[in-house]
């Protein structure tokens, strides 16, 4: 944290919309079988007091992670960047995510309908 070490900090980027769910294309996302969590069995809750319910493991708790749809974030899925017919996409690098060459883009909207988690919008062009 910046303020911690006595810097600036630097100016919040505005947050953009919450994608909602018809933004979502969840087809591009896997079924996954709920986690299992141990219970204690009858007779070992009459006559202990541990925990009833037991936790998840770590490899749990990030495959439970892993069900995170990354609503309006791009999570460098690559699909804008596949589906695109003029090469407009550009990516910038693991973490960097991609920018658009609107000098190659001609609107089509594909990149936003093939999107997974709606990161993109459509912005009418101003002349
Ligand atoms: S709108 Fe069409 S041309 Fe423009 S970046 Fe998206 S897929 Fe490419
Ligand atoms: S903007 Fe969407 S389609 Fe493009 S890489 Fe990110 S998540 Fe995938």
């Amino acid at each position: 944290m910046p303020w911690l070490r006595g810097e600036a900090t630097e100016t919040a980027v505005p947050k953009h919309e919450p994608a909602t769910f018809e933004r979502l294309n969840p087809w591009y996302y896997s079924d996954a079988p709920a986690t299992v969590r141990p219970l204690l069995d009858l007779a070992r809750r009459q006559s202990s007091f541990d925990e009833v319910q037991g936790g998840l493991t770590e490899g749990n708790a990030l495959f439970e992670a892993r069900r995170c749809l990354s609503c309006g974030n791009c999570f460098e899925c690559d699909n804008c960047y596949g589906v695109c017919p003029d090469n407009a996409v550009i990516k910038l690098g693991p973490g960097w995510r991609f920018q658009f060459n609107y000098d190659y883009c001609k609107g089509c909207g594909l990149c936003a309908a093939e999107c997974p988690c709606g990161a993109i919008d459509m912005v009418d062009e101003t002349v």
